[in-house]
């Protein structure tokens, strides 16, 4: 079936984020599926035969060098895992080049960690490799760099990599394959009459309840970092599409508008690049709490003052990312402090012509400017 909204989503896409899971390339002891590979690779280069511009983000380094080195199961501590993926991700990258090669398409391997997001140089260098590539018709081929990645700078699992990944390039969609067939309205195994939601407007609390339940339920994290990940990307202004990557053509039928697996749509305007790096990508050091007033304001779009903001947590420098949440704490917006947190302490709740009898001067009148701030809720 062909659903129009679907066919708007794709037809805009001229650039793609591509994202497949280990479950879908591996089976559970490793052994990497050669025919599922090739036929990822025969639907890359038909999508790329369209003129779009494909970025392929791979999981299954782990579960290939766990395969290749006949251990049977995922190692539990980290340097294990770090070497089963040093292994697998050779294995990985060989099976991609040469399904890869009968189209004559270059594949260029890029291994990144979330700290190459949260710096700024690196941040954009990546960018321009991908683009420079994108020049020379090459295809990237995208992991997270496990071998140097330790749980302070892991992005934890590659559905967050690829949400970072498809809000650098501005990629109007993320396409996230999986051994599911999408979101469903309960957990499809134990619920008869659970329904795979087609379309999904906006991923609130009803949404990501639905997550959770399917997590406990299956005992797997897959839905709930899916979720987060479409998240990432939607709020960005982006649309993703999640679909089962175990079904023969999925990519074809993605592609063709086709009504399979579940369309999350943008939510809100577009943000620009800028905003998307600190707005939804660096890690945010500290939070303000906001009253009421200051609440709303925020979500009017206006600067943030000193005067709403009832508490500050973290420790952080000027023109450092803070959360900016309610006095529940829930997440509102995020943005570039003009105060350290030793001087945002010091003047929270204060009117912002008070600001000098307590700092000496007032280097801005506002916390956080709203050129600064990204809606994030
Ligand atoms: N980087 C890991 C690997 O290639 C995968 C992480 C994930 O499954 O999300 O094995």
């Amino acid at each position: 079936m062909v659903d129009p909204v679907r066919q708007d989503v794709v037809s805009g896409a001229t650039t793609v984020v591509i994202k497949v899971g280990t479950n879908v390339l591996a089976n559970p002891t490793g052994h990497l599926d050669r025919h599922r590979i090739q036929s990822l690779a025969d639907q890359l280069h038909r999508v790329r035969e369209t003129g779009r511009k494909v970025v392929l983000v791979t999981s299954g380094a782990i579960g290939a060098g766990v395969g290749k080195l006949h251990i049977g199961k995922r190692p539990t501590d980290l340097a294990h895992l770090q070497a089963c993926a040093a292994v697998g991700q050779t294995a990985l990258m060989q099976l991609y080049q040469e399904s890869l090669a009968r189209y004559g398409i270059h594949t260029a391997q890029i291994l990144l960690t979330a700290s190459d997001f949260e710096n700024r140089a690196r941040y954009l260098n990546a960018r321009n490799t991908i683009v420079t590539l994108f020049e020379y018709g090459a295809l990237p081929i995208i992991n997270e760099n496990d071998t140097v990645s330790v749980a302070e700078i892991k992005f934890g699992d590659n559905d967050h990599l690829a949400a970072m990944v498809t809000n650098l390039l501005r990629a109007p969609l993320l396409v996230l394959l999986t051994n599911v067939d999408g979101l469903y309205s309960d957990d499809p195994r134990t619920n008869p009459d659970a329904q795979l939601l087609a379309t999904v407007p906006n991923i609130d609390h009803s949404v990501t309840g639905l997550a959770a339940e399917t997590k406990s339920a299956l005992g797997t994290g897959g839905m709930e970092s899916k979720l987060k990940a479409a998240r990432l990307v939607t709020v960005a202004g982006e649309a993703v599409i999640m679909a089962n990557g175990s079904l023969d053509g999925i990519l074809d039928r993605v592609f063709a508008g086709e009504t399979v697996g579940t369309l999350f749509l943008p939510h809100g305007e577009g943000v620009p690049s800028r905003k998307r790096w600190f707005g939804l990508t660096v890690r945010p050091k500290g939070v303000f709490r906001l009253d009421r007033g200051a609440r709303q304001a925020v979500l009017e779009g206006k600067s943030l003052l000193p005067i709403g903001v009832t508490a500050v947590e973290g420790e952080f420098g000027k023109g450092d990312v803070v959360l900016i949440c309610d006095t529940e704490g829930t997440e509102l917006a995020r943005g570039l402090s003009n105060y350290s947190s030793g001087a945002a302490e010091r003047i929270r709740g204060l009117h912002t012509d008070k600001i000098a009898a307590v700092l000496g001067s007032v280097p801005y009148p506002e916390l956080v400017h709203r050129d600064n701030l990204v809606l994030t809720s």
